[in-house]
């Protein structure tokens, strides 16, 4: 069974206090979660020192929200995949949209930071989703499709990965996919996934869904057959309100 992954992206807020004031009111209800859940904090990289000290000894993950291709070199201002494993991240996420549509990241770059991710024994999570413009042209199956392929190119094909289903126009928007909507979509990676990899790469991958969830959405998401899960960046700010969707039950 694939667990269920509740993971947060606190994009560019949170200094190192705040995430540890944050992670303390967290983390003494880590304990009642339900078993099958996984939790993620996808954090600013320069809070991932104080992030590693206060989630070590749990069986939360934590992870960057980006990392350059190469381990080391000429890149001012970027953070090396090995640096980001030294400080026990266990996952990373590669190509959310905020990085393809403001840093302009290409399908080719992400296949090259999703690979050196797993050289370093971290699982990237790939972020994959369709324009509103792209959606109402009846793209969307091409596009997921086409963003799954080719971040997946260079993969090791025996390590681990992630991937969230993010529909470009639900993120920080308020407008979430329909349950149904987003389910097909999942469906459409699942066989693209079958197709790359076989039934069983299938199988294992975890699926998540971004756009805006919230408590008062989750439910009848979770309850779609191909949701594995939630990438959530505003309602994850608060402690409370990402404990609840943390809290989520996944049925099927
Ligand atoms: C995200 O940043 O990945 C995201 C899904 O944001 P929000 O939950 O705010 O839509």
């Amino acid at each position: 069974m694939r667990p269920f992954v509740v993971a947060a992206n606190w994009k560019m807020h949170k200094g190192p206090s705040e995430a540890v004031g944050y992670l303390k009111a967290f983390l003494p209800h880590a304990g009642s979660l339900p078993g099958r859940n996984k939790i993620i904090f996808f954090v600013p990289a320069i809070d991932l020192w104080v992030v590693q000290q206060a989630l070590r000894d749990t069986s939360i993950g934590w992870g960057a929200q980006n990392c350059h291709y190469e381990r080391q070199g000429a890149f001012t201002g970027e953070n090396s995949p090995a640096v980001i494993a030294e400080l026990l991240a266990s996952y990373t996420l590669v190509g959310h949209s905020e990085r393809r549509t403001l840093f302009g990241e290409t399908d080719e770059a992400l296949a090259k930071k999703l690979r050196a991710l797993q050289d370093v024994g971290i699982e990237p999570m790939l972020c994959v989703g369709e324009t509103l413009n792209e959606r109402e042209a009846g793209g969307t199956g091409d596009v997921i499709r086409r963003q799954l392929r080719e971040g997946l190119k260079l993969r090791d094909p025996v390590k681990p990965f992630l991937v969230a289903y993010e529909p470009v126009w639900a993120i920080g928007t308020g407008k979430v996919a329909a349950p149904a909507q987003a389910d097909e979509a999942h469906r459409v990676l699942r066989e693209e996934l079958e197709r790359i990899g076989g039934r069983d790469l299938a199988e294992k991958t975890p699926i998540l869904y971004g756009g805006s969830v919230k408590p008062e959405n989750s439910g009848e998401l979770a309850a779609q057959s191909e949701i594995d899960g939630f990438l959530v960046g505003g309602a994850s700010l608060q402690a409370e309100a990402f404990l609840a969707l943390a809290r989520t039950e996944k049925k099927k």
